[in-house]
Order: structure tokens, then sequence, then C-alpha cells
């Protein structure tokens, strides 16, 4: 792949992610390439397996096998390059058409986010060219900004995110410098609410989840973009509501190391619920029956939430599923029980349950009586698998 450029005459590095990986001894989940070969260029080399990808800023996807290759061109920050080599194209209205603007590798390396993200491994001699004063870094385990975090973290907030989840993940120490500054969180609350969501499933869907969820609490990145939860997790029901997150949250990473499939709708049901259930109580005291009620709240609090956040309808569906279900674990007299347990969706709302009995919500004693109704060879079988897919 890299060497498909190489002897075309460019230059190919990897670059990013993959190169500070392999330096800290941990192994890469992908693999992005840099070159200083246009984007038109790439495709000459690589022919009816690349693809151009991107108006703005443009980029090549190539096929390499089963993977798809990132390859992108050396650019600079447009806000730092030398005019004569702006190649923007602004249209009448002076809106940005294209800003590639392409620059030379030091460019490059400065316009990304961290010092340990911005390493190039060269395949014409093999070696780790640092432009960022990365080396330290790595050997100090030490996540650094490239600039200043101020001026980086307003370019782009989602940097605040990448930080903790890069750094968590990576057992390395945020530089003091680097740390979210407390009065530049807001900024998250006018990223993109699909952007977020991508970077959400990044953050907890994966073995790291717990501790990334500390870490967003500690720098209150949580409120941006959970404001609801936030407000639940600081009030008097703040407790229970933590332990049942964590538990979902360490649940969820706890089968992704087993290799069980995972599914955010529970995480984001668990994040919601106990702002569903709180003003589902509120209210159930104005007078409002209890179904309605809930129905009502959830309603109310995922319309709130998908202004941060985007839950797409394919999550949110089974969440308000698996909300709707929980009265219905409260009615186990005559035939409710066997009408609930075939229900495509028993098994991720008895999980849910089992979550809400480990907050103290319900009765342990009421899960227990769940767990042993379903081995009763009278009762019918539960839909297999969790319901979703
Ligand atoms: P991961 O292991 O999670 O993939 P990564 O660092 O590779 O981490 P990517 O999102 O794959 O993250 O990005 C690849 C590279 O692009 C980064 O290493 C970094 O150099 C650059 N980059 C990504 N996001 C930003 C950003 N928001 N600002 C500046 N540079 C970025
Ligand atoms: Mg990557």
């Amino acid at each position: 792949m890299l060497d498909g450029l190489h002897d075309a005459g460019y230059r190919a590095c990897l670059v990013g992610g993959a190169v500070r990986d392999m330096l800290l001894g941990v192994a890469p989940k992908d693999f992005d390439v840099s070159t200083d070969a246009e984007p038109e260029a790439v495709v000459e080399v690589f022919g009816r397996k690349a693809r151009l990808i991107g108006r703005r800023f443009q980029i090549c996807h190539v096929r390499f096998g089963r993977e798809i290759i990132e390859v992108s061109t050396f650019r600079a920050d447009p806000g730092t390059a030398e005019d004569e080599d702006d190649t923007r194209e602004i249209d009448d209205a002076g809106r940005v058409l294209r800003d590639n603007v392409f620059g030379s590798i030091a460019e490059d390396a400065r316009r990304r986010d961290f010092a340990i993200n911005g390493l190039y491994w060269d395949v014409a001699d093999e070696c780790v060219y640092d432009y960022v004063g990365a080396s330290a870094d790595v050997a100090a385990r030490n996540l650094c900004l490239i600039g200043d975090a101020r001026v980086r973290y307003r370019e782009d907030p989602v940097r605040m995110i990448r930080a903790v989840r890069i750094a968590t993940k990576l057992g390395l120490t945020i530089d003091p410098s680097a740390e979210p500054p407390a009065d530049m969180v807001d900024l998250l609350a006018d990223v993109p609410s699909a952007r977020l969501f991508d970077e959400v499933l990044k953050l907890l869907m994966h073995p790291a989840g717990p501790e990334v969820f500390a870490a967003l609490r500690h720098y209150d990145l949580l409120r941006p973009m959970f404001p609801q939860t936030h407000a639940v997790l600081e009030s008097d029901a703040g407790a229970a509501s933590e332990v049942l997150i964590k538990t979902a949250i360490a649940n969820t990473a706890a089968r992704i190391e087993a290799g069980k499939p995972v599914t955010p709708a529970f995480i984001f049901a668990a994040l919601l619920w106990p702002a569903v259930r709180e003003r589902a109580a509120d209210l159930e005291r104005e007078g409002m029956p209890a179904s309605p009620a809930l129905s009502s709240a959830q309603s109310h609090v995922v319309s709130q939430q998908v202004q941060r956040v985007a839950i797409p309808k394919r999550f949110s569906i089974p969440m308000r599923e698996i909300w709707q279900l929980q009265p219905r674990f409260h009615k186990r007299r005559g035939r409710a029980p066997n009408r609930l347990i075939p229900h495509p969706r028993f098994r991720a709302a008895y999980d849910f349950l089992l979550l809400r009995a480990t907050a103290g919500e319900v009765e342990q004693e009421l899960a227990d009586w769940w767990t042993l109704v379903q081995d009763d060879p009278t009762t019918p079988k539960p839909a297999s698998g969790t319901g979703m897919k």
C-alpha cells in the first residue's frame, strides 16, 4: 500500500494513531496514510481501488484487501498557509468551496491535535519522523496539545473529549496544559449532534468505558453532552443514578472483553433513564396516570437529548421499548408474565431490571423472581438473543 505510492515517486507515511499505538506497544486498530501525492495522483496510483471522498477536505479511500485505508495529502492549516500556496476556491458569496491547502509534512504535523498524534513513519527508510516534539511525550506517556490549548480547543471542541478518550484508553497522563479548561467545556453544546453520537460510542462502547466515564465527570464534559443526566447526577437522587449508569457501562465493557454482542441502546437507556424516571414521577405527582406519565417523560427527555447528542432510530426505538417494559415487571399475577416473557425486547428489558435492582431502585427480590420464572418449564421461553441487532 505504502509501497505503491513510494514506487510512484511519492513520499508515503503512516500517520497518527497507528504510529502512536505502535510506539506505545499497543496494536493499532486502523491505519491512516499521509503523502505528498495530491488526491488525483493517489487515484492514478491505485486506479479502481481508490475513491475520492469529500469536497471541502478531499481525501482518498483505498481498498486494501478487506480494509479501507484513508490516504490524505499533506496539508497546512488554512489559517497559516502562505498566500501563494493557497488553493482555496471561493464562490461568489465568499463561501469556501474547497480548502485543500496542500502543505509540507511539517505543516501537516502541526495541524493535528496532540503531539503524539503527529508522528509519521516513512516507508522509504522505515523511520519515525517527529516535527512536533512528540518523542518526549511518548517516553513520558504524556498527552500534550500541539500549540496553545485554548486556541486548539476553540478550533475544535471535540478535541477535549478526544483528550480524555486517548489518554484513558492508552494510560497516558493529560498534561496540565492540555486539561479541558472548565470555561470551554460548554463549546461542546454547539458541536453537530451526529458527530457527538459517533464520539460517545468511541468513549463508552469500550473496555475502558468506566474509566472514560469517570474522566468525563471529572472534567465536567458530561454536562454539555448529557445535560439532563448531569442534572440528576448532581441532585439528591444522584448516588443511585450514578450506580445505575456506571453498572451499565461496566457491563458493556465486560461483554466487549468477553467478545459478546453489545448495543448502544442499553447504555443510552441507562444514561437517560434517571431523567426519564424523575420527570415521570413529577408528572404523576401532578396527577397524570403512570403509563402516560412514563410515555410523556420519555418523549420529553429524548427530544431534549437529541439536540446535543443524536441517537439514531435503530437505537432510540429499542431504548424506549426497554423503558416502556419496566412497569410490566411489577405485574406478577395471572397471565401477565407469560405475555411479557416472549416479547422480543424482554431480555434487554430484564437486564435493565437487574441494573435497577443493583442501583436499589427496585427490590432485588423482584429481579430474582424474574430470573427464576424464566427457568420454570411451564413458562414460555424468551425470544433468543438480546432482541437487538
Ligand atoms: P483512534 O485510535 O481512536 O483511531 P486516532 O488518533 O487514530 O485514534 P482518528 O480519529 O482515527 O484518531 O484520527 C486520525 C488522526 O487524525 C489523529 O491521530 C490525528 O493526527 C488527526 N486528527 C483526528 N481528529 C483530529 C482533530 N479533531 N483535530 C486535529 N487532528 C485530528
Ligand atoms: Mg485512527
